[in-house]
């Protein structure tokens, strides 16, 4: 049977990665050793760390003035570091658009010294929509704007980025990174664990403009970027075979025409199953049209036991990980880049058939 994984994270990888991988795992470039087995000091895994930042930089036009950290800890130890490095008795401003932006907002605020001042919330409408920023919600004094570009859980994604003036806006990305047509320059920071849309999990992206490292003493050498960005991601152990493969999807993603062409297919994707959405009787959409997420998009029948009987069938057909997230209940597609076009259609058939069947319920 064909199997078809919509998990939101870890989450789908392409198919010629995990076969490279394969091929290469006992014995990497001739070398008789896995790449898990290399130092991360050796000049073949520098090969591999130096060309995936490379890649990285190609794929988003990262400019010069920014620093490619690989990382670990998760987006959550973001979470902690991006106040801890930025905003030491400061105010620090948020955007609250569901479950990981409450968790961003509440490390901060636990560090003790952080001014937190949540300037926008979609909270009250259980967050079906992304709210607007206009500049003159943007305190110019605050350290940074802190937003969560793609909301995985509730599927929306801003359409676009805000003008924060000069006040850096802080990304967590984690679910649509590499999936997006935002420009890098827009950000002072940008983060994302990797087991969304890079890789598997284990390894987190920051991407950080020059002048924002070093503002403050940060006296945990781990949760400094301006250490980690001097020791050029290997202050300690990094997660090398992670990285390894974060290397391999994003030569896969350069191959396959680069960012141009995997966002107008993540834009066929996703239009794919909202189309089918829109035109069912039976499936609704929870989000605003003018929101919703090209990587995770939820949809319910607005029936708790219905939503249960599509799930058990649905896995009964090999549809992998489409239960909904817990806090939101119905049903979840995350269409990452590496998901493919065949397994939306597939659904879309699927969800017909269903709808025949049980739509008289
Ligand atoms: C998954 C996710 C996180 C949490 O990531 P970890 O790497 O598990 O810490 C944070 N933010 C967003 C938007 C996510 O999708």
């Amino acid at each position: 049977m064909t199997v078809y994984n919509f998990s939101a994270g870890p989450a789908v990888l392409p198919t010629p990665v995990l076969e490279q991988a394969q091929s290469e795992f006992t014995d990497y470039k001739g070398s008789g050793m896995s790449v898990m087995e290399l130092s991360h000091r050796s000049s073949l895994f520098d090969a591999i760390i130096k060309d995936a930042e490379k890649r990285l930089r190609e794929l988003m036009s990262i400019p010069d003035n920014y620093h490619v950290l690989f990382l670990q800890g998760g987006a959550s130890l973001q979470f902690s570091m991006v106040p801890l490095n930025l905003a030491q008795n400061k105010k620090a401003l948020y955007v609250n658009t569901g479950s990981w932006s409450k968790k961003a907002i509440a490390a901060a605020k636990e560090l003790g010294n952080v001014e937190v001042e949540v300037i926008a919330s979609s909270a009250k409408d259980n967050f079906t929509y992304i709210p607007e920023i206009t500049p003159d919600m943007i305190d110019q004094d605050a350290a940074y704007l802190h937003i969560t570009t793609n909301n995985t859980i509730v599927g929306t994604a801003y359409k676009s980025i805000p003008n924060a003036g000069n006040v850096p806006i802080v990304a967590d990305m984690s679910s649509n990174i590499l999936a997006n047509d935002y420009d890098v320059k827009d950000f002072g920071i940008i983060y994302a664990g990797a087991q969304k849309n890079i890789g598997p999990a284990g390894l987190t992206v920051v991407i950080i403009r020059d002048d924002l490292l070093g503002l403050y003493e940060v006296n945990e050498p781990m949760l400094d970027y301006k250490t980690q960005a001097a020791a050029n991601s290997l202050y300690n152990t990094p997660p090398t075979f992670a990285i390894y493969i974060a290397q391999l999807v994003f030569k896969w993603l350069q191959e396959l025409g680069g960012l141009p062409e995997i966002l107008k297919q993540d834009q066929e994707k996703a239009q794919l199953l909202y189309d089918a959405i829109e035109k069912s009787n039976l499936f609704t959409s929870p989000v605003r049209p003018d929101s919703r997420s090209l990587t995770n998009i939820p949809f319910v029948t607005g029936n708790a036991k219905l939503d249960q009987k599509f799930n058990v069938e649905a896995l009964a057909a090999g549809f992998e990980n489409l239960k909904g997230h817990r806090s939101v209940g119905g049903m979840r597609a995350s269409l990452y880049n590496a998901f493919p076009k065949e397994g939306v259609q597939a659904l879309v058939t699927f969800m017909e058939k269903f709808e025949k069947e049980n739509g008289g319920l």
